[in-house]
């Protein structure tokens, strides 16, 4: 009985998982693509609504000259391993938000980004712009907000599908939906990306980057100078690591494999 029990667990994980590109990682997926990219639209345009949203062109245009060289880039690869059906139903958007004291970027799935223009000062070449942009792009293609999502329904409504979750449940869900993708700070609930997922969106985003020619060296002075800031709220892609350091010996192990791979 108990092993029938575990033979059907064990069903329902498999076909409930899907395989991050590159790294292989498998990860627990109860929320169809479109279903977490219906959500993240809605919740994206509602956050822009309740946003600021800078009117500097420069910055503006730094930001999409940038995210549209590493999309079309990322794109053209999976496309050429077989796998473009990772992107999509995407609509790859890229706003930037008015807070000079937020020194923060997000990405939701489907391809739904933001910028604070706190981040925005400390970008001396489009190589650092693109350190971040890489990282967004990969959190977003990786799927980490459905797998955070799954996680949550697991957690907070026993593994149910998105689907009956939303059906029966729908202002949790929407909670949840906010949480997972990394707009709980607005509803008093901030969970930051795991570990995991962290170190998963720093070794692609210096890959991302790297196909779109960007030199991967400048992850390294990028978050050696976010390093030497200290002080304050640390953004997202810092709270989660055990220390700089660490980032910074991962990616400067990372960034000859990303030449030799993805370089030209
Ligand atoms: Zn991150």
């Amino acid at each position: 009985m108990l092993r029938k029990i575990i033979i059907a667990g064990l069903a329902v994980l498999i076909v409930a998982c899907t395989t991050v590109p590159i790294t292989g990682r498998r990860q627990l997926s109860l929320v169809s693509a479109s279903q977490m990219m219906a959500l993240a639209s809605e919740q994206y345009q509602t956050t822009l609504r309740q946003s600021n949203l800078s009117d500097d062109r420069t910055q503006i245009r730094r930001l999409d000259r940038v995210g549209d060289r590493i999309i079309q880039s990322v794109e053209q690869y999976l496309t050429d391993i077989g796998q473009s059906q990772l992107t999509e139903g995407y609509n790859w958007e890229v706003n930037l938000i008015e807070d000079d004291e937020v020194i923060n970027a997000w990405a939701m799935p489907g391809g739904k980004i933001a910028f604070y223009t706190g981040i925005m000062k400390l970008f001396e070449t489009d190589d650092e712009v693109a350190v971040v942009m890489a990282h967004e792009i990969a959190h977003a293609i990786a799927g980490h907000g459905g797998e955070r999502m799954s996680q949550m329904l697991v957690a907070q409504l026993g593994g149910v599908a998105l689907d009956v979750a939303l059906t029966d449940k729908p202002e949790e869900t929407r909670t949840l939906a906010q949480v997972a993708y990394g707009l709980g700070s607005q509803i008093g609930i901030l969970l930051p990306f795991s570990r995991t997922h962290e170190t998963e969106a720093d070794e692609l985003g210096v890959y991302f980057m790297t196909m779109a020619g960007y030199d991967p060296q400048a992850s390294v002075n990028f978050w050696e100078k976010m390093a030497a800031m200290g002080g304050g709220a640390p953004p997202e892609f810092l709270s989660t690591h055990p220390s700089s350091q660490t980032r910074i010996n991962d990616l400067n192990r990372l960034i000859p494999v990303a030449r030799e791979k993805f370089g030209d």
